[in-house]
């Protein structure tokens, strides 16, 4: 069923920018040539869909969203298959998430197809700029902000929506290899009851100081543990976690202070389907070491769609550092970042349904 999109405007810029060596790439330095806006008032709902050249916006200093952060953000991306078709993964479940998101921060909802249809419109526009190679991918990021100007706190009235594209390389520096990690003995990220299981940026500003405190000793990232018992694991960096202890796989269970993560899901559903033993089940961080002490901990890694699949190599709690299978990928890493990425960019028929095409 096609959505109607008769209402949106499309400016094309007369400037358009070079487009990146693969070299240049990076993670979301680059942007494209266009965006995609759409304004929120009261009473009329979201309106004037508008794609115009990519260009900074005018904001109020008193602009709710800069005093109290109420904002909303996605990240999906698009892929250049190897036929050179233009390849989307799990397109709808990123934008009912992000609908989810929505109602956590009292954003009101929009139409996921329509703003879809829109999507689609932007990324015609911007073709040229998704990369080739493998590994590489169009970023794509929505954004919700609340556009109320007064110091006031309550919910905004006026929000505007955008989405923004960026050419990608490689999430991490070092690639698809083994990272280490400090796991977080003191802050936490979010906590019981929270807005953990929403994508918004209070959440990220909450996780810097752990993040920057664990760069500055030589960790790539941190492990969040649970915010009242500081036993159970939750997530790694920005990222979901995976162990596998002997043939198990175990991921936190989704209780509000986790964010469901699409290629969480993706990795549980493919693990089902290869019959593996896969728990959505609370584990400590005291079974972790347990196992490693057993010689059971064979595998762990993170999972994110800027990253896909990022190995654990080395992990340090209370002073102990260990390696993970010593330091190097993993065989069931490497098999869900080897499956996931075939379907992305085409190297393998789909059995889910869950890739779409552009045109
Ligand atoms: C986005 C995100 C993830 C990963 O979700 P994906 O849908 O797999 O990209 C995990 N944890 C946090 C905190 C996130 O913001």
């Amino acid at each position: 069923m096609e959505t109607n999109i008769s209402n949106l405007v499309i400016k094309k810029t007369n400037l358009p920018k070079r487009i990146p060596k693969e070299s240049e790439l990076g993670f979301g330095i680059n942007f494209t040539d266009h965006m995609f806006v759409m304004d929120y008032v009261t009473n009329i709902g979201w309106t004037d869909p508008v794609i115009q050249p990519y260009s900074s916006f005018l904001i109020d200093p008193g602009c709710v969203v800069f005093h109290y952060a109420q904002a909303i953000f996605d990240g999906l991306k698009c892929f250049l298959g190897i036929d050179g078709r233009v390849r989307f993964f799990r397109l709808k479940n990123y934008f009912e998430r992000f609908n989810r998101s929505a109602e956590a921060l009292c954003i009101p909802q929009f139409d996921a197809d329509e703003v879809i249809s829109y999507l689609k419109e932007l990324i015609e526009l911007d073709k040229e700029w998704i990369p080739d190679s493998f590994g590489t991918a169009l970023y794509i990021r929505p954004l919700i902000i609340a556009r109320d100007n007064l110091l006031g706190v309550r919910s905004s009235k006026k929000f505007t929506m955008f989405i923004i594209l960026s050419p990608v390389g490689t999430y991490y520096a070092e690639g698809f290899n083994p990272v280490k990690i400090l796991v977080e003995e003191n802050r936490s990220r979010t906590c019981p009851g929270g807005i953990g299981d929403a994508k918004t940026p209070a959440n990220y500003a909450a996780s810097l100081y752990a993040a920057e405190r664990a760069k500055a000793k030589g960790f790539t990232q941190v492990l969040w543990l649970d915010s009242s018992e500081k036993k159970y694991v939750e997530e790694v960096g920005t990222m979901n976690i995976f162990f596998r202890i002997g043939d198990e796989l175990i991921t936190p269970p989704l209780e509000g202070t986790i964010l469901p993560g699409i290629t969480r899901d993706s990795v549980i559903k493919l693990a089902k389907k290869e019959k593996m033993k896969i728990s959505e089940r609370r584990i400590s961080i005291d079974e972790v070491y347990k196992a490693h002490d057993k010689n059971q901990l064979r595998e762990i890694f993170g999972t994110g769609t800027a990253a896909i699949i990022s190995p654990v190599g080395q992990l340090s709690y209370k002073g102990r550092l260990i390696s993970i299978n010593n330091n190097q990928i993993g065989e069931w890493s490497q098999f869900f970042f080897d499956t996931i990425t075939s379907y992305q960019y085409g190297k393998a028929e789909d059995p889910f349904g869950w890739i779409s095409y552009l045109e």
